[in-house]
C-alpha cells in the first residue's frame, strides 16, 4: 500500500472552514446554498457540476469525499451516490441509447445484470461472457464484441468466484474497438488495485462494503474523466436523483480513514481462513486469487497490490440442508448479505429449487461466501472448525 494512498485516505478536511482547526469535514446539512446577488445565482446555476447550488447537485461534504476517490483511483472527477446500484444505474442508462449493446465480462454482481435486463425492454442490448470463455488473455470477448458495442463493463474478481481478469488486455481490446470500458473495482478497493492504470475508463465502486466498512452507510461511486463525470452529473445524477447526503459522506470518509489499516487485517486473515479451508475435508474448492494464483502470476503481480476478505468456498455434497446446517452452526460469522463490513459474514446463493440455475452460471451447489472481517483470524477459524464437525 503505498504512502500517497494512506495520505489521501488519512488526509485532514482542508476546505475554506479549516481556520476553526476542524481536521474532520463539516457535515453541510443543507438542501441549498444562497447567493449575494441573482447574478451569481443565474450564472452558478448554469454551471451547477462547478458550484453548491442545491444538494442534489453538489454538497461540499460530498464534493470532500468525491475528490478523495478520484485521487485514490486515480481519475479526474468522481461523483458520489446514494448507493452502489445508484452509481451503476446512473453510469449504464447516462452513456447507453436505444440500440446500444453492454457486453458483460466474468460474474458481475447480480442486481447489475438484472438492470441490464430491465434496459432491454428499452431497446439496450447485452450480453455477458464468463468463465473460461474470457481466456487468461481476454481474447474470448473479441467475439462477443459486436458493431454496436458501446460499453465493455467488467468486475474482477468477479462475484462469488472471485475470477481475475486480466484489465489491461481488456482495456486494449476495447482501444482497438474504440469502445469505452468500466469496470467494478469494489471487491479490491482502490488500494489493492487500480483499473484505470491498467487503461480502464470508468470504475465503480459500492462504498457500502470496504470503503465504508462499518455496515452502517448505503453508498456508491462513479471515477472518470471529467467529461464523462460531468456528462453522468446532469443525466444520471440530477435526473435520476440517487443523491448521497451531507451526513453519509461524512460517514464514508470516516470509513476511508481506516481502510488501510482494515485491508491490512482484512487480506491476512482471509490468507489463515483460506489455508485452514484447504486442510478440510469438507472442502471441495476455495475461490480466492491467494487460493488460485501465484504471486508472481504477471496478471496479480502487475495488477494487485493486495486482496481482501472475500472468497467463497465450495461445500462438498451442497444439498439445501447440509449448507443450512453448516451456516446454522457458525456463531462469529453472521448470516447475512452484504459483505467488507467489520463483521464476518456467511451466505450461500443456493434456494431450494435453484440448483441447476447454479450449475448453469458454473456456481456449485454447495457454494459458501465468507467475508472475513476484523475479529481475528483464531477466532473466525475457531468457529468455521466447530461449524464443519457438526456436518
Ligand atoms: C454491493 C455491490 C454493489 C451494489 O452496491 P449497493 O451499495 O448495495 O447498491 C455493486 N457491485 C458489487 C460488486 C457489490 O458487491
Amino acid at each position: 500500500m503505498n504512502r500517497s494512498d494512506r495520505e489521501i485516505c488519512m488526509g485532514a478536511w482542508d476546505g475554506p472552514e479549516s481556520g476553526h482547526g476542524s481536521i474532520s469535514p463539516p457535515v453541510f446539512q443543507t438542501s441549498l446554498f444562497a447567493k449575494p446577488s441573482f447574478r451569481s445565482f443565474v450564472e452558478q446555476q448554469a454551471q451547477e457540476d462547478e458550484y453548491f447550488v442545491y444538494s442534489r447537485g453538489t454538497n461540499p461534504t460530498v464534493a470532500f469525499l468525491e475528490e478523495r476517490l478520484a485521487l485514490l483511483e486515480g481519475g479526474a472527477a468522481a461523483k458520489c451516490f446514494a448507493s452502489g446500484m445508484g452509481a451503476i444505474s446512473a453510469l449504464l442508462t447516462s452513456r447507453l441509447r436505444q440500440g446500444d449493446h453492454v457486453l458483460f465480462v466474468n460474474h458481475v454482481y447480480g442486481p447489475t445484470l438484472e438492470l441490464a435486463e430491465h434496459l432491454g425492454g428499452f431497446g439496450i442490448e447485452h450480453s455477458v461472457v464468463t468463465g473460461e470463455a474470457i481466456g487468461a488473455d481476454a481474447s474470448g470477448i473479441e467475439e462477443h464484441i459486436r458493431a454496436n458495442t458501446a460499453l465493455i463493463y467488467a468486475e474482477s474478481p468477479g462475484t462469488m468466484r472471485m475470477q481475475v481478469l486480466d484489465l489491461a488486455a481488456i482495456a486494449r481490446i476495447a482501444r482497438r474497438h474504440g469502445i469505452a470500458t468500466a469496470v467494478d473495482n469494489t471487491w479490491s478497493t482502490p488500494l489493492f488495485q487500480k483499473p484505470m492504470a491498467a487503461g480502464i475508463d470508468i470504475v465503480v465502486h459500492s462504498l457500502t462494503k470496504y470503503i465504508g466498512g462499518h455496515s452502517d452507510v448505503v453508498g456508491g461511486v462513479v471515477v472518470a474523466s471529467k467529461p464523462v463525470v460531468r456528462d453522468l452529473f446532469y443525466k444520471g445524477h440530477q435526473l435520476l436523483g440517487a443523491v448521497m447526503s451531507a451526513l453519509e459522506a461524512s460517514m464514508v470518509l470516516r470509513g476511508l480513514r481506516t481502510l488501510p489499516v482494515r485491508m491490512a487485517e482484512h487480506q491476512r486473515s482471509a490468507e489463515q481462513v483460506i489455508d485452514f479451508l484447504t486442510t478440510r475435508p469438507e472442502v471441495e474448492a476455495v475461490h480466492h486469487p491467494y487460493h488460485d494464483h501465484r504471486p508472481d502470476e504477471p496478471v496479480v503481480r502487475d495488477q494487485f497490490s493486495g486482496f481482501s476478505g472475500l472468497l467463497s468456498f465450495d461445500l462438498k455434497d451442497g444439498t439445501f440442508d447440509r449448507v443450512a446446517r453448516f451456516l446454522d452452526s457458525l456463531s462469529l460469522f453472521r448470516i447475512g448479505v452484504s459483505w467488507g463490513g467489520y463483521e464476518s459474514l456467511a451466505t450461500s446463493p443456493l434456494r431450494p429449487g435453484n440448483e441447476d440455475d447454479l450449475r448453469a452460471k458454473g456456481f456449485s451447489t454447495g457454494l459458501i461466501r465468507l467475508s472475513v472481517g476484523l475479529e481475528g483470524a483464531e477466532n473466525q477459524i475457531d468457529d468455521l472448525e466447530r461449524a464443519f464437525d457438526k456436518l
